[in-house]
């Protein structure tokens, strides 16, 4: 089976669209979505309603701490990201509202474990920014592989049965085998807003079958969300960051 994963749309429809078109274009069984459907972006009703069709159709759907704070003034944000929950809580339907207010924080499927940050106490919204995370994370669950998004910045983590870890930042386009004798945490990149310095959208895949997971970049019409964003009057920074990819 070919899980395909995407984490932290952000709103941002016109780089989400060109991620499914992606792997549409190739085998896909299953998708999973990590959270962090809304802020930042100006699309936030139509990924919102895209992401429920999926929902539909047997997607696993997580909350985000973008999404927690569409219902909470409780989380802590960044004026920036601030401002866009402010904004994006007017676009939103009270139905849709609900309706990421219900999303679950973890799935488990088999061996794999699907969170938005880290999976101690998914709630608190704890980023994965190195060994030491990745080590702790992996603590607080049996999963053998976990899945996360949160950080904007893809990297692989793998745990030894000695408890050594060693990171890695994956290739695009290049399979990274996850040896059954490791346990892996994988923060993924992010479709709507990456952070690595590369401005094209970002996703995986992961075989099951292979235990192969494959980092994704798509090229996207950047300008086209960036001016959506400025037109909606949001702080011109969360355009801008969308053409450096930072
Ligand atoms: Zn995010």
């Amino acid at each position: 089976m070919i899980v395909a994963l995407f984490a932290d749309i952000h709103a941002n429809l016109d780089a989400f669209e060109a991620c499914l078109r992606h792997a549409r274009q190739r085998r896909l069984d299953r998708m999973a979505i990590l959270g962090d459907l809304v802020g930042y972006g100006a699309d936030p009703g139509p990924v919102t309603d895209m992401v429920r069709e999926l929902l539909a159709t047997g997607a696993v759907v997580l909350k985000g701490n973008h999404d927690a704070a569409i219902g909470s003034t409780r989380e802590s944000m960044n004026a920036a990201a601030r401002a866009a929950i402010d904004w994006t809580r007017l676009q939103l339907s009270d139905e849709q509202k609900r309706w990421l207010d219900r999303l679950p924080f973890t799935t488990e499927e088999d061996d794999r474990l699907y969170v938005h940050a880290s999976p101690r106490t998914p709630a608190h919204w704890i980023y994965i920014r190195g060994p030491e995370d990745a080590a702790d994370g992996l603590k607080a669950t049996d999963a053998r592989i976990v899945f996360c998004g949160h950080v904007h910045v893809p990297q692989v983590f793998g745990l030894s049965a000695t408890g050594k870890i060693t990171s890695f930042k994956p290739v695009t386009g290049t399979p990274v085998p996850l040896l059954p004798h490791r346990r892996w945490l994988t923060v993924l990149g992010a479709v709507g807003q990456p952070r690595d310095g590369d401005p094209r959208a970002c996703y995986a895949t992961f075989d099951t079958d292979l235990s192969e997971l494959t980092l994704h970049r798509v090229p996207y019409d950047i300008d086209a969300a960036a001016r959506k964003i400025l037109r909606a009057g949001l702080p011109e920074f969360l355009a801008q960051r969308l053409f450096i990819g930072h």
